[in-house]
């Protein structure tokens, strides 16, 4: 096994998208494995984690971090099926924002959770999950083990925090959601503003895990969604000194051919720039350090 790894178990956005059109890019939504030293890192829960849980189950796996970028269904549904929080004996800790106030006005990071475990949405209550599950609220900074993790806001309805995963001089960064602020609210020198210190973020980056789900055709009829386009990402990946770009939450509408086709577009046009792009596909695997 090598050193630094990730993996994707859940690569569409919004809804979870099965059948013969989606089997190359995948149909099960945001999840991805990072696994450093003897660590296990899972990003996001969306209908992707529930076979990574499987897996881990097999391999005995006694602790898990897991990240939550934003409590949106895409992210946060396939929780109940992951078999590690079954376990008694497994320990996890997950770390989330504060963006849910509870009935009582009082603000509880595990709020999305309990709401998701609950009747009448599901039969298992999360209180009575086995595994040792702790909440943390997202700091600007944390160090799990030695990797550090560095986070960021986005602009999505609700919130959505983005990752810089940083191991051993290789920078991993995860930024699901968002729809670039100058784009969506106009370019004005604070959205501007934004817009460079997201970018900022990035910066150098060995692996960019970027959400974008439109073509700069369909943009306009989906502003405000919460979602950027192919082009912004790559201009960005591009201007941040990125090695690799993959593209990520790929829209329910957009079938293997669609995603193809846009992925060839843009390798077209980029020509002999020194940026890899990939669309990323569910089952793909990337090495950091061997
Ligand atoms: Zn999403
Ligand atoms: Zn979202």
């Amino acid at each position: 096994m090598s050193e630094y790894w990730l993996r994707f178990w859940g690569t569409r956005g919004s809804v979870a998208t099965p059948g013969q059109g989606t089997v190359r890019y995948g149909g099960n939504t945001a999840c991805v494995e990072v696994r450093y030293g003897t660590r296990v890192l899972v990003v996001d829960a969306g209908t992707g984690i529930r076979l990574l849980g499987n897996c881990l189950e097999q391999e005995s796996v006694r602790r898990v971090d897991l990240l939550i970028s934003h409590p949106h269904m895409d992210h946060l549904g396939g929780f109940p099926f992951f078999r590690p929080a079954y376990q008694a004996g497994v320990h996890m800790d997950i770390y989330l924002a504060d963006t849910v106030q509870s009935g009582n006005g009082q603000h509880t990071v595990a709020e999305p959770f309990l709401k998701l475990m609950e009747a009448p949405h599901f039969p298992v209550i999360f209180r009575d999950l086995p595994a040792d599950i702790r909440f943390h609220r997202l700091a600007p900074e944390l160090r799990l083990g030695e990797m550090t993790v560095r986070t960021h806001a986005m602009n999505h309805p609700g919130g959505c925090s983005a990752f810089r995963l940083e191991y051993r001089g290789k920078v991993v960064v995860y930024m699901s959601d968002h729809e670039p602020w100058a784009r969506a609210l106009g370019p004005t020198p604070e959205n501007l503003a934004l817009d460079r210190a997201a970018l900022e973020f990035t910066r150098g980056a060995d692996v960019l895990i970027r959400e974008a789900q439109y073509t700069s055709e369909e943009y306009p009829s989906r502003r405000g969604w919460g979602h950027g386009t192919y082009e912004d990402a790559v201009a960005d990946a591009l201007a941040a000194g990125v090695r690799k770009l993959t593209v990520f939450h790929h829209d329910p509408d957009h079938d293997d051919a669609f995603l193809d086709c846009q992925l060839a577009a843009i390798r077209r046009q980029l020509g002999q720039a020194p940026l890899e792009v990939t669309f990323a596909q569910e089952g793909e695997r990337i090495e950091l350090i061997g």
